[in-house]
């Protein structure tokens, strides 16, 4: 290291600037050189050489019970828009896996649909929405299955007490019937009762156990999506539009208070360079469609669009693009369409103006726009709790 590169990092943390490693530098220099080395092979600290780098926390507790699921676009042999030898799929996932982190220490459980560049191919749309709709079919047979376990407990126990109460009927039947007369008929009735109610409940049992073996069937179809992330055939609500629209109204009706879907994304114009094109974008899915009138239409906009409009607003907060949007744009694109949770795909960014490049290719602000992004999920679910 030469005096001029100690004098400069002695100056990016803003200790003396001597140009001699003394003993405290030297500590300084190993503490920094254990930041993790980012995608292209330089610390966090030379990224930045006028500033420290700041990781951003999240909230110890301010998400726990809640899931995201987190989208990052592109991936592999897709790489998105590409500038200056930088991706799209790199930046995204990078951005996702930032988010991740923050989410996780604010006590939220993530789900990434991809938490690699992936290794077999094109993550189709269709892979994409798998990974929530899964999700939302494993919730729901866990659940049942846990209920079926108490069930099967309760039966137990009415199925022991049926048994020591009937030998009590014939110990009662084999002596003085006259005598045990009213003490025959209380227990006749009882175990009539104990009867009708063991036949509820194994009613009850019997309905769960056809429900979970549908519910194991769909997370088997999702499940061959997801293994197959290349996989080109369509599994949607335009090819199976009923079985879709079981999994949409369960998670409409059961799962989507507590979890939500973002997809990740950097944008781009047509033209090669467009200085004008700036800034942030949300999309979320086209309201009462009439493209998909005889498809499933029955969305919870309203979710949908304050989940888009906090991260919007947080994100603009969080990143230093020159543009500001102010309002959603609607659009019914797969990874909206094909989930039914709370979902918004964001574009950060554009690659084709080189102002907003700059500002992706910087740690930090993709650092700021992770914790934009995760302030806006918290705005979200803060929302709902008034
Ligand atoms: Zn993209």
């Amino acid at each position: 290291m030469t005096v001029n590169a100690v004098k400069a990092f002695q100056k990016s943390i803003k200790i003396p600037v001597t140009g001699v490693a003394d003993k405290n530098t030297i500590n300084l220099l190993i503490k920094a050189s254990a930041v993790p080395k980012a995608s292209n092979g330089k610390t966090e600290n030379q990224q930045n050489t006028s500033q420290v780098f700041t990781f951003k926390k999240g909230t110890p507790g301010s998400l726990s019970g809640k899931i995201v699921v987190i989208d990052p676009g592109h991936g592999f042999n897709d790489p998105g828009v590409t500038r200056e030898n930088v991706y799209e799929k790199t930046m995204t996932l990078d951005m996702g896996l930032r988010l991740k982190r923050i989410l996780t220490e604010a006590g939220a459980m993530v789900i990434m649909t991809r938490a690699t560049d992936g290794n077999s191919g094109y993550n189709s749309l269709y892979y994409r929405s798998a990974v929530a709709n899964k999700l939302i079919v494993d919730l729901e047979r866990e659940k049942l299955e846990k209920e079926n376990a108490e069930f099967e407990k309760q039966m137990s126990n009415f199925q022991n007490l049926l048994i020591s109460k009937g030998a009590e009927l014939e110990k009662l039947n084999s002596e003085d019937r006259e005598i045990n007369k009213q003490k025959i008929d209380d227990l006749t009735k009882e175990i009539a009762e104990l009867t009708e109610s063991s036949d509820e409940l194994k009613e009850k049992i019997d309905l769960n156990k056809t429900r979970i073996e549908d519910l194991y069937n769909m997370s088997l179809t999702f499940n061959y999506y997801i293994e197959q992330p290349s996989y080109k055939e369509r599994y949607g609500i335009m090819k199976n539009p009923l079985e879709m629209a079981k999994v949409f109204e369960l998670t409409k009706e059961k799962y989507n208070k507590d979890i939500v879907f973002v997809s990740i994304h950097c944008n781009s114009t047509t033209a090669e360079t467009q200085t004008s094109a700036s800034g942030v974008q949300v999309y979320v899915q086209t309201e009462n469609d009439t493209y998909y009138t005889d498809y499933y239409n029955n969305y919870d906009y309203e979710r949908r669009k304050i989940l888009g409009m906090s991260l919007l607003q947080e994100l603009n907060l969080s990143t230093g693009f020159s543009k500001k949007y102010t309002s959603l744009f609607k659009s019914r694109l797969s990874v909206l369409r094909e989930n039914n949770l709370p979902s918004v795909l964001v574009e950060i960014g554009f690659f084709n103006n080189p102002s907003d490049l700059k500002i992706i290719k910087d740690q930090q602000q993709r650092e700021n726009a992770s914790f934009g992004m995760y302030k806006g999920i918290e705005k979200y679910f803060e929302y709902w709790k008034k």
